[in-house]
């Protein structure tokens, strides 16, 4: 197959830094678009993935080219592609491919398809070998993966709706959430200050729960209605049994039986966070109380537009710091301290330089 060749950064192994790479990517087929990548979000996934943390799940083949977090312009469209046009402002999330015919696609749900290929690490079925994801020039996607975004957004703060945005607003749909419903977000960083700004607009009271003093003012700005610290015990005592939902954004290990404690009856705790360690649960947690845990993972294609026009409707971006390229490497080390504000995007334009 012919292929095309393009600047990229990755790692080679668990414990070398991000670096320059050249990957090549497949010539757009009939149902492809071609997209020059302009914004790529740095997700937490990102560093799990690099640094081979997920192994005993999703063990990570080197090189690594992370990025799911993609918005561009189209630069070249396949000849069955109807509905895109070059110089179409587009994204990409964390899927680029699935069988497209089994009862999850047919609902929408590619995410839970047996075939679903994710943006990077995933099996290619083009090229061989795994895909290479948005840390890189370019990109070549089936149309069926490619998003619109809405003209009033800005497009670097939109990259991360493509993972942080789909993966709370999801849940938040899925248990229903809206006026009157009390949801706490736990863990403020990329995924949590999603949260709150999607769970904001969809008039819930929101309550923020962080171990970051720093982060109290920026809690109310993005719309919480309330900031907790979590370590204080008081402070937390006095919401026990009064929410509806909680969704724990937490990317390491840590306790949820106090924040299982915090739900009424019939209330529902859904991890999206994916800490490598198991985390434990006390039974009595969940059975006073009828109370339920469970998981989510990002969303399918079409929810992900409905969250894409939902958040143009409501003006809602991502709060970013851009870098260049160059400084990812650091960009990872303050992730692991809990230092962003609140998601790290990169401009692709650096790359060349
Ligand atoms: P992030 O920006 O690094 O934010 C994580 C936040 O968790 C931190 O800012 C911090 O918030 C809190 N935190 C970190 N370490 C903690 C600890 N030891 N104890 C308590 N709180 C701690 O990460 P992200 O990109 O939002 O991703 C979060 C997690 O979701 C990652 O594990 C990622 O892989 C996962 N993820 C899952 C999906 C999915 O589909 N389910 C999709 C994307 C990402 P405070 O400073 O406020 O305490
Ligand atoms: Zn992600």
């Amino acid at each position: 197959m012919k292929t095309n060749e393009t600047r990229a950064w990755g790692a080679t192994s668990a414990t070398s830094p991000l670096a320059p790479l050249t990957i090549k990517r497949r010539l757009p087929t009939a149902t492809d678009l071609q997209i020059e990548i302009l914004y790529c979000g740095i997700c937490h996934s990102d560093l799990h993935t690099v640094r081979d943390e997920w192994n005993r799940f999703m063990p990570t083949t080197y090189p690594v080219v992370p990025g799911h977090e993609i918005v561009g312009r189209v630069t070249a469209v396949g000849a069955e592609v109807e509905d895109f046009a070059i110089g179409d402002r587009v994204a990409v999330g964390c899927l680029v491919d699935s069988d497209g015919d089994c009862p999850h696609c047919r609902e929408g749900n590619e995410q839970f398809c047996a075939q679903a290929v994710f943006t990077f690490n995933g099996a290619d079925a083009h090229l061989g070998g795994v895909t290479y994801g948005g840390y890189s020039r370019s990109i070549v996607v089936d149309r069926r993966f490619v998003l619109r975004v809405p003209e009033n957004l800005d497009l670097a703060a939109t990259a991360p709706l493509l993972c942080a945005g789909i993966t709370t607003y999801s849940p938040l749909r899925h248990w229903r959430v809206g006026a009157g419903s009390k949801v706490g977000v736990v863990g403020l960083g990329g995924l949590g200050h999603m949260a709150v700004k999607i769970a904001h607009a969809m008039a819930a009271r929101v309550v923020v729960f962080t171990t970051s003093t720093s982060k109290q003012e920026d809690a109310r700005r993005l719309g919480a209605d309330e900031v907790v610290l979590s370590k204080d015990a008081e402070a937390m005592a006095a919401h026990e049994g009064s929410f509806d939902f909680i969704i724990d954004t937490v990317s390491a290990r840590h306790e949820i039986d106090p924040y299982l404690a915090l739900l009424k009856p019939d209330g529902n705790l859904t991890l999206v966070g994916a800490p490598t360690e198991p985390l434990p649960v006390s039974s009595f947690s969940l059975i006073m109380g009828r109370r339920s845990l469970s998981g989510s993972v990002i969303g399918g294609i079409p929810e992900t537009q409905e969250m894409l026009d939902f958040c143009g409707r409501h003006g809602i971006v991502a709060d970013i710091e851009l870098i260049p390229i160059q400084k990812v490497n650091e960009a990872y080390e303050r992730l692991l301290k809990s230092d962003v504000k609140y998601r790290f995007v990169i401009d692709m334009a650096s790359i060349e330089s």
